[in-house]
């Protein structure tokens, strides 16, 4: 397989797939430009070695059409600062830049427009329901499309990178069909991929025990797939922030208000049942902070999860949980957090997810492999300036759960021609 060290970029176009896909305030500021940050190792190299650069990424969802603010065109002056160079330049539609990319020259950067304000980067039809009878021809049609869509691209240029591991689990134009244009010799991971694969394997085939895993978040319906997978290889798992509720439900609890997913019950028993087929410690919050408003200036009190009033709803872990996952997390020595234990984005219902980042760098500094992914546990990190405290932040959410989860990611498979 090619690799960006070995790669020789000097003449060459290298077109590279990031994720760009940062937060911006309402007059178009970035608000945290992490993702930028983590591409420009590849994107300096390419240009230290004498290549030109043309960058692709997509922001937000933009559902195959063109919407102002999720421009590119707003972060262009940015992506310049990052890289340290004068001018990037812009082309206004990704598909339309052959002529922009073709007189690009050594050292030179042009930045392509969202790739989603096109349906084909995605590859799923537009304006027609899954069981619309017409769906699987549209379907059809549109993966042709997708095709096409990606040739466009790939003809920009000599080389293909790809560094986007936020979206190395999609197969979309941009992140894997594109690769299908390059032969093997001309396609490589970039720096952040390998580094966020590494990652991966060092937790997946070196497991120094115990082991655990926090899963939390607002609901057990989208990590279920990975909170399985993990019961089959975690010493300990504890399930905090939103689904606590669910489970608390699923045993006749009072949740008050509290979020749930009354058609998951029994998902949670499952998930239960497994944990003690598994012999895995699995770790709940005894209690809960709970509010009588969903805001941060609600007033509070501490409530069992399973015994919370009407007109309440638990917005955090409580004290006793606190107390339980720094325990749990103590003497861990690989350690993987997505999610957070309570509404952290609200200063006073953040405790429970700093109690459990407090308690990882305890743990981090003390000889454990702790990994850190998906945007609400990095942000966790930040907020309580653990970065430097932990082992590594990985720039992926659903990607990361799904390379642990066992799967070779469609980003990576394209490049190794799997
Ligand atoms: P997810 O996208 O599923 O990873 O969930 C992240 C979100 O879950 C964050 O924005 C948290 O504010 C939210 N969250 C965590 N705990 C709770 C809770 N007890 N009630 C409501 N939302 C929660």
């Amino acid at each position: 397989m090619m690799t960006i060290d070995n790669y020789k970029f000097a003449g060459k176009k290298a077109i590279v797939r990031v994720d760009f896909n940062v937060p911006l305030d309402e007059n178009g500021n970035i608000t945290d430009d992490t993702r930028i940050r983590g591409a420009v190792p590849t994107l300096k190299h390419i240009l230290e070695e004498g290549g030109a650069l043309i960058i692709m990424s997509h922001m937000g969802k933009p559902k195959g059409k063109v919407a102002a603010k999720y421009s590119l065109g707003q972060i262009k002056d940015a992506v310049a600062k990052a890289l340290g160079v004068a001018e990037v330049k812009f082309a206004p539609d990704c598909a339309k830049a052959k002529e922009a990319a073709d007189a690009l020259k050594a050292g030179e950067v042009l930045l392509l427009e969202n790739l989603r304000f096109y349906p084909e980067e995605e590859g799923k039809p537009v304006g027609i329901e899954k069981d619309d009878p017409a769906y699987e021809a549209a379907k059809k049609e549109m993966k042709a499309r997708q095709k096409d869509f990606a040739k466009v691209l790939a003809s920009y240029a000599d080389c293909y990178v790809m560094d986007a591991f936020g979206t190395a689990h999609r197969k979309h134009a941009s992140t894997a069909v594109i690769a299908d244009y390059f032969d093997a010799d001309n396609k490589m991971l970039g720096y952040l991929m390998e580094k966020e694969v590494k990652a991966v394997d060092n937790v997946l085939s070196d497991i120094k025990r115990p082991f655990i895993a926090i899963m939390g978040g607002s609901k057990v319906s989208s990590k279920i797939g990975i909170i399985e997978n993990l019961l089959g290889k975690v010493d300990k798992l504890i399930l905090c922030g939103g689904m606590t509720y669910t489970f608390a439900k699923a045993h006749g609890g009072e949740i008050g208000e509290s979020i749930v997913e009354m058609d998951k019950l029994d998902v949670a028993l499952g998930v239960e049942e497994l944990a003690k087929k598994n012999g895995v410690e699995l770790v709940m919050a005894p209690d809960a902070i709970i509010a009588d408003n969903f805001a941060n200036d609600a007033n509070q009190k501490v409530a069992p999860s399973n015994a919370i009033p009407a007109g309440w709803q638990g917005l955090d872990a409580g004290p006793e949980a606190q107390k339980k996952f720094a325990e749990a997390i103590r003497g861990c020595k690989t350690i993987l957090w997505n999610g957070p234990a309570g509404v952290f984005e609200f200063d006073n219902f953040c405790g429970g997810s700093r109690a459990i980042g407090e308690a990882i760098a305890e743990a981090t500094a003390n000889g454990a492999f702790s990994l850190i992914g998906g945007g609400d546990s990095v942000a966790c990190v930040n907020k309580f300036g653990l970065a430097d405290k932990v082992s590594y932040i990985s720039t992926g959410g659903g990607a990361l759960l799904e390379a642990i989860e066992g799967k070779v990611l469609p980003g990576v498979a394209a490049i190794k021609g799997e």
